[in-house]
């Protein structure tokens, strides 16, 4: 193969990824070609062992290298709440705050029918499975504000209430540092609703 065509195939294979354009994938591209061997192996099996050892948890459906992940095994969790994300980046996120110390739920996605993605395509069966065989008091509905969170919350609060669960939804309100005046009304809506008693 000639120095162009694997140099080419790399750009093509680098412009694919997300939040890289063909700037980005050819400063990489140029970057990795003057990198010693060793560092390039280590990008290249790094890449190999997360498509090798990482998978899905069986309970949760967050990322796992056991059958489980890491918040399913760990004792210390409350066991009482499952929080309730669309993806496992939401976890990453929601344990980055260091206030949530209950189990999650992926439900890998969130109700669009524009995308024919209806409730059978996500992972609500098995957190009704779950809901029936765990002792969980509260369910927190932590899917994105917009209307394809706010569809599967509503869809999901529908169901599970009657399980004589709490179900409970994020508080979204106005962003650390902002002002009011340029909080559009959706989010100064949102975040009266959400007031709290001082
Ligand atoms: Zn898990």
């Amino acid at each position: 193969m000639s120095a162009d065509r694997s140099l080419q195939i790399l750009l093509d294979e680098l412009g694919r990824l997300p939040g890289i354009g063909p700037k980005s994938a050819q400063r990489i591209a140029y970057y990795l070609l003057e990198a010693d061997a060793e560092e390039a192996r280590r990008l290249a099996d790094a890449i190999l062992a997360v498509k090798a050892q990482v998978h899905f948890c069986s309970r949760c459906f967050n990322y796992a290298t056991d059958d489980e992940c890491a918040i399913c095994q760990d004792s210390s969790r409350d066991r009482t709440r499952i929080c309730v994300v669309s993806e496992p980046r939401d976890v990453t996120a929601i344990e980055r705050t260091g206030n949530y110390r209950g189990l999650y739920h992926v439900l890998g996605g969130v109700i669009s029918p524009i995308d024919k993605i209806g409730p059978e395509q996500l992972h609500i069966r098995e957190l009704l499975a779950r809901l029936g065989s765990e002792d969980i008091q509260e369910v927190i509905i932590a899917t994105n504000p917009n209307i394809e969170g706010e569809t599967t919350a509503s869809y999901l609060a529908r169901i599970i209430k009657p399980m004589d669960i709490a179900v409970s939804r994020l508080a979204s309100g106005l962003p650390v540092g902002g002002d009011l005046e340029y909080a559009d009304e959706l989010t100064l809506g949102r975040a009266i609703e959400a007031r709290r008693i001082l």
